[in-house]
């Protein structure tokens, strides 16, 4: 089993080792500084004598080194250099990454990992549930004064029965019972079970951003974030594009929220007046203007129009309604608002005051004419006639 310096020195690049085997494409190396991934970390990139290392991975305890087009071979010793910009950036990652999920679990106790992903072009946690932006915003206002604050990561080994085990995030199952429990943990804000590879000082990771939120399907939520330098370009950028939405709204950064909230409503509010004029002019269309009709609500068991299908009712000429339909003219109208149903139980009252009402009224009606004349109208694209 080669020496893995990696373990126990982040920083080295630059290494020589000898080489055990060769097979193609694949080296298998006495020492070596490549970390070959795990813990959600991919593996590491770099040269072999020059040649390109593509992919590093474990084959049993031995690291693979995938090195195509190589003329390595047994016993030869060799310079290996893995490609540190790509290597700090995944240590920041992995680290950045300890520090998010600490900084939003204060946030959200309720909050585990599913998931982790740390790579060159994309960095993310996912968890269980979704957790607000106003708490991702509360989580990165801690994790940003841990950086400023400048706490030492540290790694120490504990075996499964040291009671300081309890305060560490671990899930023990994953881990063999004769296998060595690493833990890091950062300043006295958070220790992990972890064998990856992290920065030794938070002030390292400059600045951690969270830039998106998607949808993970079952797993949860990907909570998606950028360190460093990453993370400076993503948030200018970020608060740039908002600005331009807050001047794009007449409104200022404080109240963009509500703002678009706000005209998401009104937008609501127009489409279904929009939806009454066409059903207004529908029945102007077909039975002519001076008729009188109302929209039917059937009862729950009869529901039919679940596409949106609607009932209307068209009366006879000259027909008076036996209730009110005008909010300002007739008295014995109740006006459902469509965009605040906080007083429908209310209204669900005065309506059914108002129907036994009309009940009565009905039933003096009904001995000489028949009220209604039912018609059953669809959409305009699918009328029929
Ligand atoms: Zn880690």
């Amino acid at each position: 089993m080669a020496d893995e310096v990696f373990r126990h020195d982040g920083y080295m690049a630059v290494f020589e080792a000898g080489v055990v085997s060769v097979n193609g494409d694949e080296v298998i190396l006495d020492c070596t500084a490549f970390y070959p991934g795990g813990g959600g970390q991919v593996c590491d990139t770099g040269k072999i004598n020059g040649f390109r290392v593509t992919d590093v991975h474990y084959n049993g305890k031995e690291i693979v080194h995938v090195v195509p087009g190589n003329d390595l071979r047994p016993g030869l010793r060799i310079w290996g250099e893995v490609d540190w910009e790509r290597r700090f950036d995944l240590m920041m990652g992995h680290t950045g990454e300890h520090l998010l999920f600490c900084a939003l679990h204060r946030q959200d106790p309720e909050l585990t990992i599913t998931k982790i992903y740390i790579g060159p072009d994309e960095k993310y946690v996912i968890v269980n549930h979704d957790i607000s932006w106003e708490k991702i915003g509360a989580a990165l206002e801690f994790a940003n004064q841990a950086i400023r604050d400048n706490l030492p990561v540290r790694k120490t080994v504990m075996s499964r029965d040291d009671p300081d085990l309890e305060k560490v995030r671990i899930k023990l199952d994953r881990i063999e019972e004769d296998e060595e429990i690493t833990v890091v943990s950062i300043g006295d804000i958070d220790y992990s079970a972890c064998s990856g590879i992290h920065v030794m000082e938070t002030s390292e990771l400059g600045m951690l951003f969270v830039d998106r939120k998607v949808s993970a399907g079952k797993d949860g939520i990907a909570i998606h974030f950028k360190v460093g330098n990453a993370a400076q370009s993503s948030a200018m950028r970020l608060a740039n594009i908002c600005l331009q939405a807050v001047e794009e709204a007449n409104s200022k950064p404080e109240d963009i929220v509500r703002s678009i909230a706000n005209m998401k409503h009104d937008l609501a509010v127009a489409a279904e007046a929009s939806k009454a004029m066409v059903k207004q002019q529908i029945k102007n269309e077909i039975f002519g203007e001076k008729r009188l009709a109302i929209e039917v609500f059937p009862k729950q068991k009869n529901l039919v129009d679940v596409q949106d299908v609607y009932h209307l009712w068209v009366f006879p000429k000259d027909f008076d309604l036996p209730f009110g339909i005008h909010p300002i003219r007739d008295k014995q109208c109740k006006v459902i608002s469509r965009g605040c149903p906080k007083d429908v139980g209310y209204l669900i009252e005065n309506t059914r005051q108002m129907s036994s009402t009309v009940s009565d009224r009905e039933r003096r009606n009904q001995a000489d004419t028949e009220v209604f004349d039912g018609q059953r109208v669809s959409h305009p694209q699918e009328k029929e006639t």
